[in-house]
């Protein structure tokens, strides 16, 4: 049961329950079976979709430019239909709503003039106003999301790493200080930006005492029927059904989230997020952890979305409108400049997916597609940074000193702030985009 709610969960929960698309491979032309159950679930805490506000789309996309972002971005690599239609004048999508079971949303005819979309409110590059000699980051917006929580949640969230009393090491504390550094060269470059987190607290009101109930039906319809309360002496996969590691979950993820997507899209209104990480390897018990030899970077944008998870309806929703909002047209190269900027400036190998809930967006070794939370909910494009191995030995000693310029004594030799090299390489990308992309005069 290890499927429950770990990072791609509803991924893996997915595969156990996808027998049926494997059948139905081969009559991939045959009518949607609309069956309103099952394309009528909703995830934990999310939102039942209005799908008419996917009107405002209809007639900007050409049924070709919809194929190609499908099958080149948004859609995984094993080939499986999607629970939707493409025919060749409208896109038909099952909403879930048994009064209106099928949404229909029209293509740009090939002879017809573009239509125009509605106007987002992140800017593209190009859109931004001429530089006329200001600092090249000027005007930009730019939210940066210091990933988890950090602080007294570090040990909730299992995002602490410890080797030796005394010492430890949080990813939402690193991801905090990172995105405060950053705050500040960005700010000298000429941008505005916003801390989509600027304490160790969470942004949600909620706790996970609030999702007892939630939790409960959760572990219910996985089929734990008398689960555990408290995971007190637990390890592992009995750890997880339990009420208890249920409803942290969906306090330090999903509520924290969706608290944060709200802020993004209806306060901040930023161009663009960059959604601060740091990566780890497998390091077995929390309190006796193992060093890895691992240590890598690599750079996520949004999509790979797998038939069984766009079955649920918010899922289906945000796919399309990410889609149809062409984020991703900004938000590939703009995570490839990003991502070129951090290799040169960490000299971080790109890690290797091996597992089908990532693709590769593009061309770039270090740039993947993958449906998450945070980059699925933020509407404007996000750069999501996974660089890093925390419980690589030397990333772990570099992390416990922290922030300093210029190099230190670290187990014999004279090396650079990790974090330091963070900031370094994501104005690298930043810059080198911006500077290209927007117009000079
Ligand atoms: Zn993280």
């Amino acid at each position: 049961m290890t499927f429950l709610f770990k990072s791609g969960s509803l991924w893996l929960a997915g595969l156990l329950g996808s027998a049926a698309y494997v059948s139905g491979q081969e009559a991939a032309s045959e009518p949607l079976p609309l069956d309103p159950i099952r394309f009528a679930k909703v995830t934990p805490l999310g939102k039942v979709p209005d799908w008419s506000a996917l009107k405002a789309y209809a007639g900007t996309l050409s049924r070709e430019e919809f194929e190609t972002a499908w099958s080149e971005i948004y859609s995984p690599e094993n080939g499986l239909p999607p629970p939707f239609e493409i025919t060749s004048d409208a896109l038909l999508v099952p909403t879930g709503d048994p009064s209106e079971p099928t949404f229909s949303l029209s293509f740009r005819a090939a002879t017809s003039e573009e239509a125009s979309p509605p106007l987002p409110v992140w800017r593209r590059a190009s859109d931004l106003p001429a530089l006329r000699g200001r600092p090249p980051l000027s005007d930009l917006h730019i939210a940066l999301d210091p990933g988890h929580i950090g602080g007294q949640w570090g040990q909730m969230e299992e995002r602490f790493l410890s080797f030796k009393p005394g010492e430890i090491i949080k990813e939402g504390d690193l991801s905090l200080l990172t995105a405060q550094i950053l705050q500040k060269r960005l700010e000298a470059l000429g941008a505005v930006v916003t801390l989509v987190r600027d304490q160790p607290q969470p942004v949600t009101e909620q706790r996970p005492e609030n999702f007892v109930g939630v939790a409960t039906e959760t572990l219910k319809e996985y089929g734990i029927l008398t689960p555990a309360t408290s995971y007190a002496g637990l390890q592992g996969d009995a750890k997880i059904i339990t009420v208890q590691w249920q409803t942290e979950k969906l306090f330090y993820r999903v509520s924290e989230i969706h608290a944060r997507a709200d802020k993004v899209n209806r306060k901040i209104k930023p161009d663009m997020v960059l959604c601060l990480h740091f990566i780890a390897e497998a390091w077995g018990p929390s309190d006796a952890p193992q060093f890895s030899h691992q240590n890598h970077l690599h750079v996520l944008v949004n999509g790979c979305y797998a038939p069984v998870e766009l079955e649920q309806q918010d899922v289906r929703f945000e796919m399309l409108q990410r889609l149809f909002s062409r984020i991703h047209e900004e938000e590939i190269p703009l995570a490839t400049s990003v991502a070129e900027g951090m290799a040169r400036v960490t000299g971080l190998p790109a890690y290797v997916y091996t597992t089908p809930n990532a693709r590769k967006a593009g061309t770039n070794p270090y740039v993947y597609a993958r449906n998450l939370l945070a980059n699925r909910l933020y509407q404007c494009p996000v750069v999501y940074l996974e660089p890093f191995v925390m419980n690589h030995e030397e990333t772990y000693r570099r992390l416990l000193v922290g922030h300093y310029v210029g190099r230190t004594l670290i187990g014999g030799r004279l090396q650079t702030s990790a974090i330091e090299d963070y900031v370094g390489g994501v104005v690298q990308g930043l810059l080198s985009y911006y500077q290209n992309q927007r117009k000079s005069s």
